[in-house]
């Protein structure tokens, strides 16, 4: 053995991609001890916080996590926010790893006139309201000073933001969508809801089953006609559609069956997908509420294939058109931040990719680190995976794939003897104690520390709640609310 003491990884972020590293990272270092810090009390990440309350199946995967957090070598440490509540330099002495996982906190501004106006949110903001992100849980958006909406943006978060404005609120607080945001959705004047994309139908980032959901929604009807104009017949490939790679033919084919569909009976709501437009300002009135949007009109880069999902386009500044829209999702992506003491760490968090530089295993990199022997470049002992490794993009499945790979170099680099945070580890002299000692400190500082057990507690209470209001869970919005369960 190494060493007389257990092996100590620090997991700072709940969500799929620390779980499936602490699941994959426990299983092969079999006296590793996890202790896993999140800044909200309540554990899960985007789970909880992202994933459209309507796809209950997607959060199967809180099953794991639960299996993982019962282990007696895992700990779950939440309400404690690691570079703000407490320093990362708090942490260091007490582990012989960090990985980091905290996903991505922010999200991508479009930087065009008027984006500040009433009436425009991101993608982000509006997904934590109707999931109950303390952050957001007062936005109270402007779904009643007209009819139509507009959402920047065609990936499957679009696709999201606009199934909720569009469903049946019956539907919907059946789910654990908040009771507030159903209640809004419920007095919603919003009819119509255009999908607004820069590229063509071939570059669309969202998947056949979200835009299978949309079409067959009996509340709302498609209308195609943006779609219709959009599609350059004469660019798709002899033999028709049948040509086109797989994912993009599943993909044409369930537009096509949405476009052919007739009108349906009953349907109040509408909506649309719009491609070729880049926002060029948000037209506020005379009180800074959003009036309209004006985009000015794209077409395929010469030489860009339009099947290609790759196509570019080039923007032209005449024709511009105006959609009137009362309010507006921006949907063009997450972005992670850095925390404060990853300098002091030796890490230059990467704004512009908005990632951890790493060698894409998980190896968090160092710009000044000179060539080491096994882990060149390699800042020992720092590890990250997820959202803030590989940027804002992937499903759980993929973030799962990722933390598996991340979790595998910690324990082959702990196999080759590689530097660790502690490296004096060999002489079995070093003290790691993990939480036990942070712990002090930590209550110091005022911290309330929530263990899965008091999670466990909320989630009992969430769901109580629930079951008076016919749904899975009545989710409290607010770090107050969710230690008051704890306190009294
Ligand atoms: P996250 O899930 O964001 O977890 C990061 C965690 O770190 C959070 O709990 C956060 O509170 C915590 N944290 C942040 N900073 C700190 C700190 N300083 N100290 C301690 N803790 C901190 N995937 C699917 O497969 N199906 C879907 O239907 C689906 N829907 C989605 C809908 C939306 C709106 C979004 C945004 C994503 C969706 N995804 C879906 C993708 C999926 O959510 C991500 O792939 C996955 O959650 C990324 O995992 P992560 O652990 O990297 O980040």
């Amino acid at each position: 053995t190494k060493t007389s003491r257990p092996f100590r990884l620090a997991v700072i972020g709940s969500g799929p991609a620390g779980f499936y590293a602490a699941y994959r990272f426990m299983n092969k270092v079999q006296d590793a001890i996890v202790d896993m810090y999140e800044q909200l009390p309540v554990p899960f990440g985007l789970v909880r916080f992202g994933v459209a309350p309507d796809h209950p199946e997607v959060k199967n995967c809180q099953d794991k996590f639960e299996e993982v957090a019962l282990s007696p070598r895992f700990n779950f440490i939440g309400n404690v926010a690691v570079g703000h509540d407490i320093p990362l330099s708090l942490l260091t002495p007490h582990y012989d790893a960090i990985l980091f996982a905290y996903g991505a906190s922010e999200d991508k501004a479009l930087g065009i006139p008027g984006e500040q106006g009433n009436g425009i949110y991101s993608a982000r903001a509006f997904v934590g309201w109707y999931n109950g992100l303390p952050e957001y849980a007062g936005l109270s958006p402007a779904l009643t000073g007209g009819e139509e909406a507009i959402v920047i943006g065609q990936g499957n978060v679009a696709l999201d933001v606009a199934r909720i404005l569009l469903s049946p609120v019956e539907d919907l607080q059946k789910t654990d969508i908040t009771t507030y945001a159903a209640d809004a959705l419920r007095r919603s004047t919003i009819k119509k809801v255009s999908i607004v994309g820069r590229r063509g139908p071939f570059q669309a980032a969202f998947t056949v089953k979200e835009a299978r959901e949309l079409i067959n929604l009996q509340s709302a009807q498609f209308l195609s006609d943006g779609l219709r104009k959009a599609i350059q017949w004469d660019a798709l490939p002899s033999g028709g559609p049948k040509k086109l790679p797989r994912v993009q033919r599943r993909l044409f084919e369930v537009l096509m069956k949405g476009m052919d569909e007739g009108l349906k009976a009953n349907t109040s709501k509408y909506w649309e997908l719009r491609y070729f437009l880049s926002p060029e300002r948000f037209d506020l009135d005379a009180e800074g509420e959003l009036d309209s949007i004006t985009f000015s009109q794209n077409m395929y880069s010469d030489g860009s294939d339009p099947l290609s999902v790759d196509a570019k386009v080039a923007t032209s500044s005449e024709h511009p058109i105006t959609l009137p829209s009362s309010v507006a999702f921006r949907s063009v992506g997450y972005k992670s931040a850095s925390i404060p003491g990853l300098e002091d760490l030796g890490i230059t968090f990467d704004s512009r990719m908005g990632i951890i530089p790493n060698d894409i295993h998980g190896r968090v990199l160092s710009p000044t680190a000179g060539p080491g022997s096994l882990t060149a470049g390699h800042v020992p002992g720092m590890y990250c995976a997820g959202w803030v490794k590989r940027g804002p993009t992937g499903v759980i499945a993929s973030t799962m794939d990722d933390a598996f790979s991340s979790a595998d170099v910690i324990a082959s680099d702990w196999e080759n003897r590689a530097p660790f945070l502690n490296h004096n580890i060999g002489n079995g002299q070093s003290t790691a104690l993990g939480w036990d000692g942070v712990k002090d400190e930590a209550a110091r500082r005022g911290l309330q520390r929530v263990s899965w057990q008091d999670w466990k507690k909320i989630d009992q209470v969430e769901k109580e709640k629930g079951k008076l209001l016919g749904k899975e869970r009545e989710k409290f919005a607010s770090v107050e609310d969710m230690l008051r369960v704890l306190n009294s």
